[in-house]
């Protein structure tokens, strides 16, 4: 059964039972809750390369603007509780917001450069917040290994920058984004998404799609691909398209003429949700490969 853990100080207590048990490898999986398969798919990964499973469920106030949807973010504890159990998530980290920030941090973290682009552009300081939180749970919950999402792709750069840089001693493993039968990307902001923009939401995907069959069709030339790509997406009346853009992965510079790795990567917003969706392509020589 998850053993749902509220404080630091009750998981420091546990951890030192873990770690007596020799070699006992601790994977780690943080979320803002709100679980959907996307989530768990993580946890299984988790689950299968760790001997105990820690996910976090945290909604971090410091990684949302103030005109951001920090107070209408869905949660239900009782409902992740069951089904992280589904999936043999040993514990759950559930801080609240005075537990992790006492009192307002002087100290943060600043990732630069691949910060500056795609939702960092759009979201300023809001990797700021994650790479803040993100360090602070590593350091609470001190995993071997920490399970991110390829639906953030910008995030997984950037966390594993943070890494790198602070030489945490954690090991960073990516996961391939859970979709929905029509390909839109699980997300915990889908429960937005009204019926009529839910259906018009699976036009990220299906742009992600005409790249990839252009590419496969031997197009390189980057404006060409996101001309084509913002058509897709223009053919849903209710899309504002707040970025489409292909940069190196995972550096995030420019490129106009595609012969190395790349994401393609896309934020629009429909109805008023903002949905983000992105697709990393691999270049070796002339062939090419996709991870949508
Ligand atoms: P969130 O709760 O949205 O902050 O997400 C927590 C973790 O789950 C992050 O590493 C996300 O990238 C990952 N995640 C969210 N949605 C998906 C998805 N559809 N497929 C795979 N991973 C996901």
């Amino acid at each position: 059964m998850t053993q749902v853990i509220y404080t630091i100080e009750e998981w420091r207590t546990k951890y030192e039972e873990i770690k007596q048990l020799k070699g006992s490898r601790i994977g780690f999986v943080p979320t803002m809750g709100y679980l959907h398969d996307g989530h768990l798919s993580l946890a299984c990964e988790a689950k299968q390369n760790a001997d105990v499973v820690v996910m976090s469920i945290f909604i971090n106030p410091l990684q949302f603007g103030p005109e951001e949807d920090y107070e209408q973010y869905p949660r239900d504890l009782e409902r992740d509780v069951e089904q992280a159990d589904r999936v043999g998530v040993d514990y759950i980290f559930a801080p609240s917001v005075e537990e992790m920030y006492p009192t307002k941090p002087k100290t943060t973290v600043k990732i630069q450069e691949i910060t500056e682009r795609l939702c960092g552009a759009s979201r300023p300081g809001h990797f700021d917040g994650v790479g803040t939180v993100v360090s602070k749970l590593f350091h609470i919950i001190q995993p071997d290994t920490a399970y991110f999402g390829q639906k953030d792709a910008q995030q997984v750069a950037v966390i594993q920058q943070m890494v790198q840089d602070l030489n945490f001693p954690v090991h960073i493993v990516t996961c391939p984004t859970f979709r929905e039968d029509d390909g839109l990307a699980m997300s915990s902001r889908n429960v937005y998404l009204k019926e009529k923009d839910r259906q018009e939401a699976v036009v990220l995907f299906e742009a992600l799609q005409r790249v990839k069959t252009l590419m496969l069709e031997g197009e390189r030339d980057v404006k060409t691909l996101l001309d084509e790509a913002q058509d897709v997406v223009s053919q849903a009346p209710s899309a504002d398209i707040d970025y489409i853009h292909i940069y190196r992965y995972p550096s995030l510079e420019d490129i106009s003429y595609i012969d190395t790795d790349v994401i393609v990567a896309l934020a629009v917003r429909i109805g008023g949700t903002r949905l983000i969706d992105n697709m990393i392509v691999e270049v070796v020589g002339k062939e090419v490969s996709f991870r949508v």
